[in-house]
C-alpha cells in the first residue's frame, strides 16, 4: 500500500535522485534545450523537501496536492507546471484515502497522466515526459491486474519507465524546446523523460 509515510519517502527519494542526477539531467537538456532541466528540478525538489519539514501532511492526499503546488509555483521552465500538476492531479484523486492499493496507485497516476496531457497539449511520441510515464503506467497497470503485490508492479513500472525514457532517443520533438530542433532532436534523450525514470525508481524504492 502507499501510505502516508510511503508517498512522503516517496517525494523525498525523488528529491535525493534529482539531486544525485543534476548534471545528467542538464546535459540531456543541453543537448535539444536550453540545459537547466536538472536545476529546474533540483530546485523545485528541494522545494518540496523542504515543505514536508516545515509541515508533514496529514494523508496522502495532502502530501502529493501541496508537492504539486510547491513544484509549479518553485519552477520557473515547462517542467514545473507539469510535473506539478502530475502530482495535484494524483493527489486529488486518492480522496480521503489512508493509503492506495494498486489499483488506487494506477487510478492516481492516470489522473495525473491525464492533467499533463491536458497541460501540455502533449500525446505519447511527441518526445516528452509522457513517453515514460505512459507505459510505466501500463507495466503497472498490468501486474497490478495480475495480482503482483505493489512493490513488485512499482518495480515493473520503473523498468517500463526506463525503457520508455531510452526509447525517446528515436524520437522527433514535436513539443517543447526541443521542438524548435526539428529532426535535429533524434538522437538525443529527453530529459523530462529521464526524470519520469528517477521519478518511479523513488516509487519502487518507497514501496519495496
Ligand atoms: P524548459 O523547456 O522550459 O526549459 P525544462 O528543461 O525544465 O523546461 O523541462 C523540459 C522537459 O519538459 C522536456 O524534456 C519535456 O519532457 C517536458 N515538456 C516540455 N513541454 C512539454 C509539453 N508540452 N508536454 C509534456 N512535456 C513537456
Ligand atoms: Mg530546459
Ligand atoms: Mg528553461
Amino acid at each position: 500500500m502507499l501510505t502516508l509515510d510511503a508517498a512522503i519517502a516517496w517525494l523525498r527519494g525523488w528529491a535525493a535522485e534529482t539531486a544525485a542526477h543534476e548534471q545528467y539531467l542538464t546535459a540531456l537538456d543541453a543537448a535539444i534545450g536550453d540545459a537547466d532541466h536538472g536545476a529546474n528540478l533540483r530546485r523545485g525538489t528541494a522545494a518540496v523537501v523542504a515543505q514536508l519539514d516545515a509541515q508533514p501532511p496529514g494523508g496522502v492526499r495532502e502530501a502529493l496536492t501541496r508537492a504539486g503546488l510547491t513544484l509549479v509555483s518553485s519552477v520557473g521552465g515547462a517542467s514545473g507546471p507539469l510535473f506539478g500538476t502530475l502530482l495535484l492531479r494524483a493527489g486529488a484523486q486518492c480522496g480521503e484515502a489512508e493509503a492506495l492499493d494498486g489499483a488506487g496507485l494506477v487510478a492516481a497516476l492516470r489522473a495525473g497522466e491525464a492533467g499533463v496531457r491536458d497541460r501540455g497539449r502533449a500525446e505519447p511520441g511527441n518526445k516528452t515526459l509522457l513517453d515514460a510515464l505512459v507505459p510505466a503506467i501500463e507495466a503497472m497497470d498490468a501486474a497490478v491486474a495480475t495480482g503482483a503485490p505493489l512493490p513488485a508492479a512499482a518495480s515493473t513500472a520503473a523498468i517500463a519507465a526506463r525503457a520508455g525514457r531510452d526509447a525517446t532517443a528515436q524520437l522527433v520533438a514535436r513539443r517543447g524546446r526541443a521542438s524548435y530542433l526539428g529532426d535535429r532532436s533524434l538522437g538525443s534523450i529527453d530529459p523530462g523523460a529521464a526524470s519520469v525514470a528517477l521519478l518511479l525508481d523513488a516509487l519502487a524504492a518507497a514501496l519495496d
